[in-house]
């Protein structure tokens, strides 16, 4: 890496610069510190204590973590094991899938916040000489030569400075709203969805199992509980619907909650009095047309916004991450000046088809959900709460096939990191 200065601002050249240090960004950037590339790391925000999204890590991600050498480390983090997925349909419990009856080691999945899982990546990643972590820094865009990217311009917020990082790869790993997509001009290729989720949390105590889906009167309540004092729910609502929500006041809020758990009447008043503390979400899901070009590859949400269905983002930009990774190191390896899409196209050709097979399932399984929640109150609960038991009554008495539960905890195509590339550093 090097650096200079003028009245224009810095200029900094490195090899690769990741945008983004979410968890796509911080697996990338400690793939290639090991792997002895020069690469920088860029995130918008100065401190990684912000409002998350997901949080269930799939077993697929434990068994990446252990291939990276990191899983001893991230279960010293504060974290809930979830072996069992059970639905709670008007108080009455139904089994969905044991992850505990599959093979081991890596046959449960992982509940946790993010901020410490990417702090410990960075850290890592921090060993190595070749790496460096720029917090408070985002990205506006790119900087091109011709038809090729050969950089990113950037703002250092704590010093009010210009930077331009040269490059011979920008990564996008910068999210659902990615900046650097959009510089890119790629479109999103987001698929229409007809719910969002109202977020908010509660204390650890009015949860009783590691995760949870109830349904009752008014809708479908989600809850999971993340290893420390507080507990993340998500109650799913009508696109669109939140002004008029909000209109009603939070006690009618409290009391759709309460009717689909009623042991939450106690904590409500107490713990959620205003409309502030709680985020409304999007959700629907998107696959871009293009994930690589000449001096560009996205990673993550930037190349393919996730849904909440099945807790499988960051599952998908894990994985994403170990493609890139060993397509990078080979192509950084293989050839000269700005990495050329045709020697990054190799990473599209891997990634593609399994998102694209997850999408698919999400958007299948989004639509009788969405279906209860657009129309589920104007049918009475008599007629509701029968037809949804027995539903669920089939699909717990139904052994869950093997298939369905495989590709929830590995993915429809698994991925191994490269660890042959760590050789330049051990
Ligand atoms: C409601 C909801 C619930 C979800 N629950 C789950 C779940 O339980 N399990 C699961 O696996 N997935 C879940 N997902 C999906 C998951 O959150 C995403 O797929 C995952 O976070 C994608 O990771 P990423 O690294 O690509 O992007 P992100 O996690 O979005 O990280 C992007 C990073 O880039 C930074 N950034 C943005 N712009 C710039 C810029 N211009 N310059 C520098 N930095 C920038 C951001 O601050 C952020 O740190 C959920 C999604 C939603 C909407």
């Amino acid at each position: 890496m090097t650096d200079t200065s003028n009245t224009e601002g810095k200029t900094i050249e490195t090899e690769v610069v990741i945008v983004g240090a979410g968890p796509a960004g911080c697996v990338l950037s400690y793939l290639l510190a090991r792997s002895g590339v020069d690469t920088i790391l860029l995130e918008r925000q100065r401190s990684l204590r912000r409002e998350f999204r997901g949080f269930l890590f799939q077993p697929l991600v434990l068994r990446v973590f252990d291939q990276m050498d990191m899983l001893d480390r991230v279960l010293t983090l504060n974290h809930t094991e979830v072996r069992d997925i059970e639905v709670e349909v008007y108080g009455r419990s139904y089994p969905i899938m044991s992850l505990e009856a599959a093979p081991g080691p890596y046959n449960y999945a992982l509940l946790m916040e993010q901020p410490s899982l990417l702090q410990a990546l960075i850290d890592e990643a921090s060993q190595f000489e070749s790496f460096s972590y720029h917090s408070g820094m985002p990205a506006a865009d790119l900087f091109h030569d011709g038809n090729q990217v050969v950089g990113v311009h950037a703002t250092d917020r704590e010093h009010n400075e210009s930077v331009t990082i040269r490059s011979r790869l920008v990564v996008g790993a910068d999210g659902r709203y990615s900046t650097i997509r959009s510089a890119a001009g790629i479109d999103p290729g987001l698929f229409e969805s007809t719910l969002e989720l109202l977020w908010f949390k509660l204390p650890a105590s009015t949860i009783d199992k590691p995760v949870l889906a109830k349904v009752g009167p008014s809708g479908v309540l989600l809850s999971f509980g993340l290893g420390g004092g507080e507990a993340q729910f998500g109650w799913s609502i009508e696109k669109g619907s939140y002004p008029q929500l909000r209109e009603r006041g939070i006690e009618w809020f409290h009391e759709q909650l309460i009717s689909i758990d009623s042991e939450l009447a106690e904590v409500l008043p107490n713990q959620l009095t205003d409309f502030d503390q709680c985020s409304l979400l999007h959700i629907e899901p998107g696959i871009s047309d293009e994930w690589t070009r000449d001096g560009l590859l996205l990673v993550g949400d930037a190349a393919h916004v996730a849904s909440p269905v099945g807790g499988q983002g960051n599952g998908m930009a894990i994985q994403d991450a170990v493609v890139a990774h060993s397509v990078i190191v080979t192509a950084l390896d293989q050839t000269e000046g700005t990495l050329s899409n045709h020697a990054l196209e190799r990473y599209e050709w891997i990634r593609r088809p399994a998102v694209e097979e997850v999408v698919r399932f999400q958007r299948r399984a989004e639509r009788p959900f969405s279906g209860f929640v657009k129309y589920g109150a104007t049918v009475p609960d008599t007629l509701k709460r029968p037809l949804i038991r027995s539903f669920f009554w089939l699909i717990s008495r139904t052994p869950l096939p093997k298939r369905a539960r495989d590709t929830f905890m590995w993915g429809p195509s698994p991925v191994d990191v490269n660890t042959m590339h760590f050789s330049k550093t051990n």
